[in-house]
């Protein structure tokens, strides 16, 4: 029998915000001594009041708007009740009945290359708990609340998704419109950002879903798609032997590569969500949202296309400019600086070659010494204005890839200007116009023959008079003496 994967996800997501959701601990979720940053609101005190962070509201408004949602004119609150160490309060605020955010969508490309857009349920705002630490040799938990409070949004897709790959193109999707819209650093390997993942196979065809399995603790994409993958094909020998999917929430053990169950998963009823008596329903200014919405940043498939269709970027290398928003923007910086050169030079300022360059560039060289040194780029001793003359030089042949690469090193480890360094090591490409300009014109006379093929139309004979010139000038850029070569048959 054929079946038909159905997932849905729900993605959690911590705030990018300066205080907690209801309090004004701060919410700093790269603090590693315990239970700093917490207060008696957070501790759930007796006699506390919640007061609700605006911050946190705006941002999943913008998120709601990012992705074409309908933001509520109310929003309520209600409590989430149930026990657990890591909550202070007994109950999570949280939000059901009337979510910040309903509707919308975002469209992922499938692997054919279709287009999908993968619906949104809801959008809402709650706060994280605290953090176990489960030590086995001792056999104690401790408690760490210095997470619990911090603002938390909940998403919740539509079950469209149709197996692993569109729900980590998903997933990336999402994060990368988080991090655009400073709404979230949402690192995975940092629990910024949470996956679940319901997961159901029914016969294909079947007008009704399968029984669902979530799937928790999932801390990267590559876990994501992996535990995906292995509960497809669990469900499906269940189903082939006709035995029944019992619904309930399982885990990812990375070391064994399988799925285990935590628990039967918890109905809505055993929460008993009730509105939150002490937070009044939350009136959401229209006049605002309409100025949130003009003042969206750039989102990344706009990004994508703008890379793609004004600056002649190919869609791979774009693909990967956009991914780190500081590399986009170290990239548009340069990039305004190559158009300023190309104008000063009467060059063509639509030319996308040293764009393009600078794109190689950044992608590969500039990627790996960022990584390496373990520095983000906007951290680096590289300007955009420095990296932009490099590649002007390149573009004009005056040094060689080689040295390009040597340079930029340098300009890494202590921020020196490219033109100092090049000219204080004579890196200066030994195309000395002259010297090559007579190589060239000696082996069109040494070799008339090849030189007449060539130019009666035997495209190899130029290849062979290029080796003849590189011969004799060595360190010589192959691109210009080909150049020469063409100019000089030409007349
Ligand atoms: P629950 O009440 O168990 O949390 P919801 O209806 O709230 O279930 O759905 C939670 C998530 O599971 C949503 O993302 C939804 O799209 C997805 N989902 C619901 N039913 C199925 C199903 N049969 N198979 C796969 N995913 C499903
Ligand atoms: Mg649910």
């Amino acid at each position: 029998m054929n079946y038909q994967t159905t997932i849905g996800l729900e993605i959690h997501a911590e705030l990018q915000t300066r205080t907690k959701m209801f309090c004004d601990s701060r919410n700093d979720s790269t603090e590693t001594h315990p239970n700093v940053n917490i207060c008696p609101i957070c501790m759930g005190h007796p006699g506390t009041l919640p007061v609700i962070n605006r911050d946190a509201v705006t941002k999943v408004i913008a998120v709601g708007l990012a992705l074409d949602g309908t933001i509520a004119k109310e929003a309520h609150f209600e409590r989430k009740n149930y026990f657990y160490p890591d909550l202070p309060k007994g109950y999570q605020i949280s939000q059901y009945a009337e979510p910040l955010v309903s509707g919308g969508g975002l469209t992922i490309v499938r692997a054919d290359g279709t287009i999908k857009r993968v619906r949104i349920t809801r959008v809402h705002l709650e706060e994280d708990t605290g953090r176990s630490l489960h030590e086995p040799k001792t056999k104690t938990t401790l408690l760490d609340f210095n997470r619990a409070g911090i603002p938390l949004m909940e998403l919740v897709t539509e079950p469209d998704i149709a197996n692993a790959v569109e729900a980590r193109k998903f997933a990336e999707k999402l994060q990368l419109i988080l991090q655009y819209l400073s709404a979230s650093d949402a690192n995975m390997e940092k629990g910024q950002m949470r996956i679940e993942a319901n997961v159901s196979l029914r016969p294909a065809g079947s007008p009704t879903l399968g029984t669902k399995v979530e799937l928790k603790n999932i801390n990267s994409f590559r876990f994501d798609e992996k535990a995906i993958e292995y509960e497809i094909s669990r469900q499906r020998e269940l189903l082939e032997s006709g035995k029944p999917v019992r619904q309930e929430t399982r885990g990812w053990d990375e070391s064994k590569g399988v799925t285990v169950p935590q628990r039967t998963k918890e109905e809505s009823q055993d929460y008993r969500y009730f509105p939150e008596p002490d937070l009044p329903p939350l009136e959401i200014d229209r006049a605002r949202v309409e100025e949130l919405r003009a003042g969206l940043p750039e989102l990344p498939s706009e990004k994508l296309r703008r890379f793609r269709e004004e600056f002649g970027i190919e869609p791979k290398l774009a693909e990967t400019l956009i991914r780190e928003r500081e590399l986009a923007s170290f990239f548009e910086k340069t990039v305004s600086e190559l158009k300023e050169w190309l104008s000063s030079t009467g060059k063509k300022p639509h030319d996308p070659r040293p764009l393009q360059l600078a794109a190689n560039y950044l992608t590969t060289d500039v990627a790996k010494l960022l990584t390496n040194s373990g520095t983000p780029i906007q951290e680096s001793l590289v300007s955009p204005e420095n990296f932009a003359e490099l590649i002007t030089y390149l573009a004009e042949n005056r040094i060689s890839s080689k040295t390009a690469k040597a340079v930029l090193e340098e300009m890494f480890s202590s921020g020196v200007d490219p033109s100092v360094f090049i000219e204080e090591h004579k890196l200066w490409q030994v195309s000395g116009r002259e010297t090559l300009d007579a190589a060239v014109e000696g082996v069109i006379a040494a070799n008339a023959k090849a030189a007449a093929d060539y130019q009666r139309g035997k495209i190899t004979a130029l290849q062979f008079l290029v080796g003849q010139v590189m011969k004799e000038a060595r360190g010589a850029n192959p691109e210009v003496v080909r150049k020469l070569l063409e100019d000089k048959l030409r007349d």
